[in-house]
């Protein structure tokens, strides 16, 4: 068995829709489970719906669903052409819109918002691309089955950002998509939605199909997980910031899972983990280039020529400084600062200390109240928006002797704010100010990546 995730631009229209049942039946052999995003920009659009609505304008609310119907016809009409599958199709797109829209009603009286209501919401997306996609693959005799992921990713209740309960997910997985590949079936399954025990809709954070995609491979046992998207595969940099980039023929689970971590949206964060204590092996191709090599992520990769295997960004993040003297010589201070990070579900990425300060990186900010007043019983809080992480990344980077010379170097007109080595064996990670995120990038790439 394998796992093949489609994301939302493989998924983007019916031509997408077509080009996707192609791929999946050319590894049929292999009996494939696939796994769909939403349509892309639709989580957008939905998230902007379940606003209007819980705000008390369901008249825009309805208007941006009218707009999302209109383009899932489009879709059907272009990817199921025959008469009997898309009239099925149709209805029972149909269907769901109608649930949809009561929805947004119920939200706008109650004018209730927050991410319980939203993940109500968007989850539609994901449950109209896997319907059509299903009945796409039917009619050109492939017989694909829609298997609601919500019976199968049961999650505790953080909406937005749920976490799967693994044993449950296991079970359910073999009893829902082995049964139904034993009997010749490709079912074709939602990405990034889930639900609590007693069925409400949940989603694993934006992106989070890749994420399904391993928690399915894990639970399946598979052989492969394919990650089907719009670029060659992992890159030496993202694409969109540096257009030289280069696809990677190979990297290892650690490399993915820290150039994920800081920034590569090629992958969800949380994807590798899953499948590394079973070596399932990930691969990251191009769904409008299939005949392309792409990434194969496996447990051990070989380091490359020049150790630097690619470099992200992680923007928009602010840094928080605690500084105090009473730190000086004392012990349990960092206990006392991390054990305030927790109370508050706050999340922190770089991490550098001094004599009598400590400085941390917060992904969104230090959203939740109260952090900053806990962390102010401890000495005098500073907070920095607007910067990013940056973060070169490869296999034997530490024992590598020149590299941190290079990377300074190459940046030496960029001030740099913050800096972390050694944690992990494979990656150099340092803060700058956002607008000079770019620059870095480029000026890194050119160094490691000459054309
Ligand atoms: P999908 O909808 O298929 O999940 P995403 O938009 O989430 O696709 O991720 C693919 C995008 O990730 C690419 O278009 C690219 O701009 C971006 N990206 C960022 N860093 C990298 C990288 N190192 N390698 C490849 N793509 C990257
Ligand atoms: N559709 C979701 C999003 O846009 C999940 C995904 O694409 O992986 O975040
Ligand atoms: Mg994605």
């Amino acid at each position: 068995m394998i796992v093949m995730k489609f994301g939302g631009t493989s998924v983007g229209d019916g031509a997408a829709m077509v080009r996707v049942c192609e791929i999946v039946g050319s590894r049929r052999g292999r009996k494939p489970v696939v796994v769909v995003s939403a349509m892309a920009g639709v989580t957008d659009r939905l998230l902007d719906a379940a606003r209007l609505a819980g705000e008390g304008d369901l008249r825009s609310a309805l208007g941006v669903v009218h707009e999302l119907r209109g383009r899932h016809e489009t879709a059907i009409a272009e990817a199921v052409p025959d008469a009997k599958l898309r009239a099925q199709a149709e209805e029972v797109v149909a269907t769901h819109f109608a649930g949809l829209d009561l929805m947004l009603e119920a939200l706008a009286l109650l004018r209730e918002t927050g991410p319980k209501a939203e993940d109500a919401v968007v989850s539609h997306g994901e449950l109209w691309s896997a319907e059509i996609l299903a009945r796409a693959l039917e009619a050109r005799g492939q017989p694909g089955v829609w298997v609601d992921a919500r019976k199968v990713i049961i999650t505790d209740n953080t909406f937005g950002r749920a976490l799967p309960e693994r044993a449950v997910v296991a079970e359910r997985a073999q009893a829902h998509y082995t049964a139904a590949v034993g009997k010749g079936k490709i079912p074709v399954t939602q990405g990034y939605v889930g639900a609590t025990a007693r069925g409400t809709p949940t989603t694993l954070g934006r992106g989070g199909s890749d994420f399904t995609a391993a928690l399915l491979g894990a639970a399946l046992r598979v052989d492969e997980v394919e990650i089907w998207t719009d670029v060659d595969g992992l890159m030496t940099a993202d694409p969109r910031v540096v257009p030289a980039a280069r696809p990677l023929p190979e990297a290892s689970y650690d490399e993915a899972a820290e150039l994920a971590f800081f920034g590569a949206k090629v992958l969800h964060p949380a994807t590798i983990l899953p499948l590394v204590e079973l070596g399932v092996p990930v691969w990251i191709k191009n769904s409008q280039r299939p005949e392309a090599n792409g990434t194969r992520i496996v447990a051990q990769s070989p380091r490359s020529e020049g150790t630097v295997k690619s470099i992200a960004s992680k923007r928009g993040v602010t840094i928080v400084n605690l500084r105090a003297p009473r730190m000086l010589g004392a012990h349990g201070f960092l206990k006392a600062m991390f054990d305030i990070f927790e109370r508050h579900g706050t999340a922190v990425d770089v991490v550098t200390t001094s004599e009598v300060s400590v400085s941390v990186s917060l992904e969104n900010g230090p959203t939740e109240p109260g952090l900053l007043t806990d962390l102010g019983t401890l000495g005098d809080v500073t907070v920095t928006p607007d910067r990013a992480i940056v973060c070169v990344v490869g296999e034997g980077l530490r024992e590598t002797p020149g590299i941190p010379a290079r990377i300074f170097r190459a940046i030496a007109s960029v001030p740099v704010e913050m800096i972390s080595q050694g944690a992990s064996k494979i990656n150099l990670t340092f803060v700058v100010q956002d607008g000079h995120a770019v620059e870095a990038v480029r000026r890194l790439h050119e160094e490691f990546f000459p054309r």
